[in-house]
């Protein structure tokens, strides 16, 4: 096990128990760590600095551990990366509208490559990921396989001063040292380059509604932000010009229902229920309790 601490303050800031671990370590295992699977509600014990407001676990497993969890994960949200990629492409078209055949892309924690290939159908060809599930990325579409670098980012992975623009989405809250994640960041984009990331919000309805039943409270996740903390990691680690926004997800109402915190034996005849109706594909517009940050370089 291995003891975090506030990674934006000094080491000196207190602590505030929020909740305790509620799992057992014994029985973890790589279905524990496949994203976007149907909540089970596990987390370790979660804190909170006093001083800034950062959410985080502590004690974890240690990270070789975790790493080789995600190695192992499969890739199980095909039907919603659908979605997922319209949401992201829209928001990246706001915060950077000179997209160009030359710009260069990385996408950390690209699963299957869902929001590379759309950027691909833009025209723009100089694609590149880096996910650490090796069937996630066997999804891959052919074209975009060789881009791929099954891994986890780390300090030489690709040179510096190399990308225009570099995304990850709902991966910065899986991250051990999300310091070290942003300096990556910010030494891998060429000048002016930017970074867009979307993390969950804990501020957001999700938490106020369910409280430490939330999806966000969830074993993947190490750090949780929220508006101000997200900020401030960027800000710690290099970016100057940043800016917040809320995302809106479209998925279908059936997505919706299965990513609710109710117990089984009411969700399932409720999915049940959708299907036969015919209403499970109809797309719906919701602000989750996600937030995303554009940072400049
Ligand atoms: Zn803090």
């Amino acid at each position: 096990m291995k003891n975090l601490r506030c990674a934006i303050c000094s080491e000196k800031t207190r602590t505030r128990l929020l909740y305790r671990a509620n799992f057992d370590f014994e029985k973890l295992n790589e279905k524990t760590f496949s994203a976007r699977r149907i909540p089970d509600n596990i987390h370790y014990q979660l804190n909170k600095c006093q001083n800034c407001g950062l959410i985080f676990s502590s004690p974890i497993l240690a990270e070789k551990k975790i790493i080789r969890f995600y190695q192992k994960s499969k890739f199980t949200y095909e039907k919603e990366a659908v979605y997922l990629a319209q949401t992201y492409l829209s928001y990246l078209k706001t915060f950077r509208s000179n997209l160009s055949p030359k710009t260069k892309i990385l996408d950390i924690g690209c699963g299957n490559g869902f929001f590379l290939s759309e950027i691909y159908k833009l025209g723009i060809k100089n694609v590149f990921g880096i996910e650490p599930s090796k069937e996630a990325v066997s999804k891959a579409a052919p074209y975009l396989k060789k881009n791929i670098k099954i891994d986890v980012l780390h300090k030489n992975i690709f040179p510096k001063s190399h990308f225009d623009i570099i995304t990850s989405f709902q991966t910065l809250d899986h991250v051990v040292n999300p310091n070290e994640f942003v300096k990556i960041v910010y030494r891998m984009l060429k000048a002016e380059g930017i970074a867009l990331f979307v993390v969950h919000d804990t501020n957001g309805l999700s938490v106020k509604l369910f409280g430490e039943k939330s999806p966000i409270f969830d074993i993947e996740h190490i750090y949780l932000f929220n508006k101000k903390t997200l900020a401030g990691i960027f800000r710690k680690n290099g970016f100057k010009k940043i800016k917040i926004f809320n995302v809106n997800n479209k998925y279908p109402l059936i997505y919706w229902l299965k990513m609710t915190p109710l117990p089984p034996i009411l969700k399932n005849p409720l999915m049940t229920i959708l299907v036969n109706l015919k209403l499970a594909k109809i797309p719906l517009s919701l602000a989750a309790g996600n937030i995303g940050i554009a940072a400049y370089k």
